[in-house]
């Protein structure tokens, strides 16, 4: 019913474009929900139109063009194995909004997707450290998966100060003091 309603409603609708350079000037190829992951176009716009019964009238662009995001050439770097148990480490995109995972894709809709990015291990489920954000286009995405990757690989002594101050205080050894015969 919503769909007929989007479709039916004469109103101005904004929405983000895919753009080719044909020499000369820049032409629509399609919106950016349609472009498929992978596919590269010269720019990205973010155009305004007037929807009548489903066609859509005097175009203009409210912002942009702006050229089409770059994935970063990033040296490629190896996942050290489950600080746990040694297993096999994966990465994993998740929304909370979505109620699951996000999948790589070309666009993420003009408002994107808050997710978190992690690596978790396959054997036993240990989780790396979390990368938060809010993703628009397919390079969020990658970029998204390089810093769960980056985070899982620099996991690193940052806290120790917390553990030996616990330690000092006896809170490291258990049975703890007064739970001991
Ligand atoms: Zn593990």
């Amino acid at each position: 019913m919503n769909k007929i309603l989007n479709l039916l409603l004469p109103r101005f609708l904004t929405e983000e474009v895919a753009l080719h350079d044909n020499g000369d000037h820049l032409v629509i190829v399609c919106p950016m929900t349609e472009v498929k992951p992978g596919e590269r176009f010269h720019a990205v716009a973010t155009m305004r139109v007037f929807n009548l019964f489903g066609r859509t009238l005097l175009p203009r662009m409210v912002s942009g063009p702006w050229p089409w995001p770059s994935i970063p050439d990033i040296e490629p770097s190896e996942l050290p194995p489950c600080p746990f148990c040694e297993g096999p480490p994966s990465i994993t995109v998740q929304s909370f909004e979505l109620r699951g995972p996000v999948y790589r894709q070309a666009f993420y809709g003009c408002a994107g997707v808050d997710i978190d990015a992690y690596v978790f291990c396959h054997a036993c489920g240990a989780q790396g450290p979390q990368y938060e954000n809010v993703i628009f286009h397919e390079v969020d995405y990658l970029s998204a998966e390089v810093e769960a990757a980056r985070l899982w690989i620099e996991r690193s002594a940052k806290h120790r100060d917390l553990y030996d101050g616990s330690a000092a205080d006896g809170l490291t050894i258990y049975p703890r003091r007064g739970n001991r015969a």
